[in-house]
């Protein structure tokens, strides 16, 4: 049976004896509401590591004010059967309270690379993301921990904040899992009705024909950029909040692609806003 752990407390003890047991453990952070994403990054934690904790938090700090946080889906049931199904081991499910009590007053920044993208529509997300991935990895200790490619920028602030405060924890990024038609799982396509479904997957569509130009030779970032741009804006129910491409992984900006890109884009359909991205390449 998985094993439900509520309490930083029980958390602590159940890693400590883990670690005795000479274990290697992973780390899954999640805000629940589980698809086939969540389980794909679940299962390469499983493939290498001997314990698997995944964390299922709906982390009020990272949300901001106008934001969904009250209304983000809660499956906690059903979660637990679909981890339980793909071997983790613990569930760590804190209330927010048991996370930030009163008088909380201690909060991570990872600067530079969270002035753009989501970082700059979304202010305050990546401070309360990294805030919340250092406390979890303080209670759990992991020696691996996966985040999805799906989140792009926050897997590297994560690298980032992992390098830079000297945290002893590999990270993994495991590729984007998507539906047949290409439309990126995520928690919040739970929000979207028929049509707006088959109006987001504008959003593969035009990151193909980005992938197709630069395998054609397209080199010009404005160029790329723009046809992204003019096909998401074909469709009439998308609204875009960014359409960006940076250098990857340092993500600073630049005119001319050369090795790495991220073409990463944030567009709402209706009240949902959705994130996509990919890695291009030369
Ligand atoms: P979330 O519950 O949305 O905060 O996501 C928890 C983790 O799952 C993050 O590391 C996400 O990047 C990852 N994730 C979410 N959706 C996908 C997906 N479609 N493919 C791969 N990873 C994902």
């Amino acid at each position: 049976m998985i094993k439900v752990i509520e309490t930083i407390d029980v958390m602590r003890a159940y890693i400590k004896e883990a670690r005795f047991a000479g274990k290697k453990i992973g780390l899954v952070p999640t805000m629940g509401a589980l698809h086939e994403g969540h389980l794909t990054l679940m299962r390469e934690a499983k493939a290498v590591c001997d314990v698997v904790v995944a964390s299922i938090f709906v982390n009020p700090t990272q949300f901001g004010p106008n934001e969904d946080f009250a209304a983000y889906p809660r499956k906690f049931e059903n979660d637990c059967r679909l981890a339980q199904g793909v071997g983790v081991d613990a569930i760590f499910h804190p209330q927010p309270s048991e996370m930030y009590p009163p008088g909380y007053s201690t909060y991570v920044n990872v600067s530079g690379i969270t002035d753009k993208l989501c970082g700059q529509s979304r202010p305050g997300h990546f401070q309360g993301v990294a805030t919340v991935v250092t406390k979890l990895f303080n209670i759990v200790q992991p020696d691996t921990a996966f985040f999805g490619q799906k989140d792009a920028q926050q897997c590297l602030v994560i690298q980032r904040m992992t390098a830079d405060l000297n945290m002893d924890i590999q990270i993994v990024m495991v590729p984007t899992v998507r539906d047949a038609n290409g439309l990126a799982l995520s928690s919040r396509n739970a929000y979207l009705s028929p049509e707006e479904i088959q109006a987001a997957l504008v959003l593969a569509q035009s990151m193909r024909l980005a992938d197709h130009a630069v395998k054609a030779g397209e080199r010009n970032i404005a160029a790329i950029r723009d046809m992204v741009r003019n096909k998401i804006q074909s469709e009439p129910k998308a609204e875009i909040d960014y359409v960006e491409i940076y250098q990857y992984p340092d993500l600073q900006a630049t005119d001319v692609l050369a090795n790495k890109a991220l073409l990463a884009l944030a567009v709402r359909f209706g009240k949902t806003r959705l994130i996509d991205n990919i890695i291009l390449s030369v």
